[in-house]
């Protein structure tokens, strides 16, 4: 089933030399395929030859109700017609208020102030920038120091990888990065004999502890990725270690940064991944899957708390941060739309008959000898593959160009391969994504 590029090889040859890709080393494409989309519908994107393609990611995990939801659209079309922009300072909208507030009652109103970005990196610096400023005008300006975990992700921009911990995206641009404190991951793929997923969890907690006892008094925040470490290679672990980092953080006084921008709207099983540790953190940062995949939009959401700290007439004691694009009305409406969307389909409850389908046609993946540590929560299923050590650097894109012959867009991190559909596979398309899913596996394990 190899594809032809012929008809779309003048768009790859423009695009090679017009637009520098993302994450990408531009080189590679001298041999790897880049697909040219011309639409989406649903689950599935259309190149420019006709070829179809089930989006298996997601569109990096932002389209959770597949491409060009109507509804979603409907909803952006309205809104075009009547306010595109506007400047979010000295003025206000009926999108970004009623989104404030919606998404505050999700969490049951103790998350109530929102402050918006526009991609998930400039979220994880306004919350960084938050902590700090919050302990500066709450007379402990020698609280500078962020926690982060092992192998952590939280973006790529030079604050965000002050709190990223993966070598590949930090190295090149070591001098320039601030140091945070790095602590052992609760990953639960750690766990010996004999051990549980709790124990690693507990485990991982009294490190941290251990680490506030000797200096807490310097640190600001921790900021972690609830239930799922995803850029990591999807590092799953137990929800009590979320509920043990609440407990660390109001007893040592630091701030507890919630980075739920992979996590957040539905992907884990829940609304927001923290509800399974029954928690709150001080800082909740959202984006990707925030407007269903139609705009750029970020946010953080805090408590009165925090708020308070910045409230005053004196200019330097507020939060004197802002993006040109801050609350974009149009991104907004986009978001109530996906709001609207999980209430009016019961998305949560649905999610978990999809999830119970996928895995079931996926146990042959499971049960496979060179696969360790298949796992699923929710949406998202992720195994890694046991390679020879030289075929470990290409596989990745070895796997992206396999799938894209199977119609899967699929992108591996590292060994790890997963899935993070869209929400709305109909049962055909959960059978579908299955079958290829394993075909493309076995033929690269032939390879
Ligand atoms: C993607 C991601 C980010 C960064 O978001 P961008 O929009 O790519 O800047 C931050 N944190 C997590 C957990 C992410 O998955």
């Amino acid at each position: 089933m190899k594809k032809s590029f012929s008809r779309s090889a003048g768009w790859i040859d423009r695009s090679l030399k017009s637009v520098w890709h993302p994450c990408t080393q531009m080189q590679h494409h001298e041999t790897l395929p880049l697909v040219a989309l011309k639409s989406g519908k649903g689950a599935w994107l259309f190149d420019q030859d006709g070829n179809r393609y089930l989006d298996a990611i997601s569109s990096w995990w932002t389209n959770i109700f597949g491409h060009a939801n109507p509804f979603i659209s409907k909803a952006l079309k309205d809104q075009l017609d009547t306010l595109e922009h506007a400047m979010l300072a000295g003025c206000t909208h009926e999108p970004v208020v009623e989104l404030s507030e919606r998404l505050s009652v999700l969490t049951g109103n103790t998350l109530g102030h929102c402050f918006y970005g526009s991609d998930g990196a400039s979220a994880v610096e306004i919350a960084l920038k938050m902590s700090f400023h919050y302990w500066k005008n709450s007379g402990h300006p020698e609280k500078q120091e962020f926690i982060c975990l092992k192998n952590s992700y939280h973006g790529e921009t030079i604050g965000a990888l002050s709190v990223t911990d993966v070598t590949l995206f930090r190295d090149s641009y070591a001098p320039l990065i601030r140091n945070s404190n790095i602590v052992e991951s609760p990953d639960s793929r750690h766990a010996k004999d004999g051990q549980t997923a709790t124990d690693v969890a507990n485990a991982a907690a009294d490190k941290l502890e251990a680490l506030l006892q000797e200096k807490s008094a310097k640190i600001a925040a921790i900021i972690v990725e609830p239930l799922i470490q995803c850029a990591a290679g999807f590092v799953m672990y137990d929800p009590l270690y979320l509920k043990r980092v609440r407990e660390l953080c109001d007893r040592y006084k630091i701030h507890f940064i919630a980075d739920e921008i992979a996590v957040g709207f539905g992907r884990t099983g829940t609304f927001f991944a923290c509800e399974q540790a029954g928690i709150w953190p001080d800082m909740l940062c959202l984006s990707k899957a925030i407007t269903g995949g139609f705009l750029p939009l970020s946010l953080v959401m805090t408590t009165d708390d925090v708020f308070n700290a910045f409230y005053d007439m004196d200019i330097t004691r507020g939060f004197l941060h802002s993006h040109s694009y801050t609350g974009n009305p149009l991104a907004c409406r986009a978001a109530l739309a996906t709001l609207d969307l999980f209430k009016n389909h019961n998305v949560i409850a649905r999610n978990q008959t999809v999830s119970r389908q996928l895995s079931e046609a996926l146990k042959p993946l499971e049960i496979h000898p060179r696969n360790k540590h298949f796992r699923n929560k929710g949406m998202i299923w992720a195994f890694d593959v046991d390679l020879e050590t030289e075929k470990q650097a290409t596989f990745p894109r070895r796997f992206f160009e396999k799938a894209l012959q199977h119609e899967l867009l699929m992108r591996p991190i590292g060994n790890t391969v997963y899935l993070m559909p869209p929400y709305i596979l109909n049962g055909e398309e959960i059978g579908l994504l299955a079958h290829k899913t394993i075909s493309v596996f076995e033929e690269m394990m032939k390879s």
